[in-house]
């Protein structure tokens, strides 16, 4: 569905674009230059299953601590570096893997030439990220009051993203991702629109400055799912004002939702309604705290595997035994299900223990 037509950049040994797997990207809240922290948060990232990571470098203690950051994660770290060179040319110094920032706001084309060809030697990508609440000047003045229609506002983020793509072509640049973000969803995706009809360059996407979840959760996963069923879209980025584990978790939902993501635990449970006798919204979020580690090395193997919670004899033995490991409970006593047989059943304070039994035992297969 998605990535096939762009053109491939590497992260290391992250593919972006060039019909790779869509990968899950999220940023650091800690301050950089905060060795420590900075390198726990990531670490929670990766186990949450974040493919790269992002950290701002907002001045020189920021890009000093980015080797010793680096030595510390096993995915791939970006910079995220503004207006001044001397980050940049920092940070590639420090061993980044990917740099993300507006060639435009460099100013002096010698400065520019100087980070593009510190990132070229280094075999970096750069990524061009334009957010619509920091268009040029230029731009801003010249669409004026078109910027509050979808259209105006999609071009806008448009001409600015290639006047930045284009100092770095004329450098003979070309390792870039874009990206082209806005608040308003409708905008955002015609942006990418119109971008992937001027360049193949693989495409970053996510809604920008999106709020508090579950609000922008389910904002990020319209306008992010609303791109990748159009095929547009080879890094996945949910902006949160959360923490940014939680950014993970629903980028990686958005991503299994649509069949994107192999690898990982797949939870169905029902709503729950008038037919349901047990308590089920305690017992379906227990397993799905309990399967999280189970996840995680599912993630890994790139092994799916799907559980049901279920709360009545109506829907409930049909999706359960559709499932790996389910339950359909009833009145008295669940049934618990394993490759579609009924193989036993278990009271409705041991539903928990019995399903993540099962999918433990189902993990150590081989
Ligand atoms: Fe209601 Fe049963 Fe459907 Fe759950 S499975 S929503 S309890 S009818």
């Amino acid at each position: 569905m998605a990535g096939t037509l762009r053109r491939l950049v590497r992260v290391r040994d992250l593919s972006i674009g060039g019909g790779a797997a869509v990968s899950v990207q999220s940023m650091t809240k800690t301050a950089t230059s905060n060795v420590s922290a900075t390198v726990a948060q990531i670490r929670e990232l990766e186990a949450a299953g974040c493919d790269l990571v992002r950290v701002g470098v907002p001045d020189l203690a920021a890009a000093r601590a980015l080797g010793e950051i680096k030595s510390q994660i096993g995915i791939p770290l970006v910079a995220d570096i503004h207006f001044d060179h001397r980050l940049a040319l920092e940070a590639i110094a420090q061993g980044v893997d990917k740099l993300r920032l507006n060639p435009g706001n460099l100013q002096d084309p010698l400065k520019i030439k100087a980070v593009v060809e510190a990132a070229a030697q280094a075999r970096i990508p750069i990524r061009v990220g334009v957010n619509c609440g920091s268009l040029p000047h230029e731009v801003r003045a010249r669409y004026g009051v078109q910027l509050s229609s979808t259209e105006g506002s999609a071009r806008a983020l448009v001409e600015a993203a290639l006047t930045h793509i284009k100092l770095l072509e004329d450098l003979g640049f070309e390792a870039i991702v874009v990206s082209l973000k806005s608040f308003d969803v409708p905008s955002t995706i015609r942006a990418y629109e119109i971008m992937a009809a001027e360049r193949d360059y693989p495409l970053h996407i996510g809604i920008t400055e999106a709020g508090v979840p579950p609000a922008a959760s389910v904002r990020s996963a319209v306008g992010i799912g609303a791109l990748l069923s159009r095929g547009l879209g080879d890094t996945v980025r949910v902006s949160l004002t959360a923490d940014p584990v939680e950014e993970v978790r629903v980028a990686i939902e958005v991503l299994r939702s649509l069949n994107l993501r192999a690898g990982g635990v797949t939870l169905i449970s029902c709503p729950t309604c008038a037919r349901c006798h047990t308590d089920l919204q305690p017992i379906a979020a227990e397993v799905e705290r309990r399967l999280r580690p189970l996840d995680r090395r599912l993630r890994q193997a790139r092994r799916d595997l799907r559980v049901a919670v279920m709360g009545c004899e109506v829907n409930g033995p049909g999706e359960a035994r559709e499932v790996d490991v389910g339950v359909a409970a009833g009145p008295k006593s669940a049934a618990l299900f394993v490759g579609g047989e009924i193989v036993g059943h278990i009271p409705p304070a041991k539903i928990a223990d019995a399903l993540v039994a099962e999918v433990e035992r189902l993990v150590a297969e081989p």
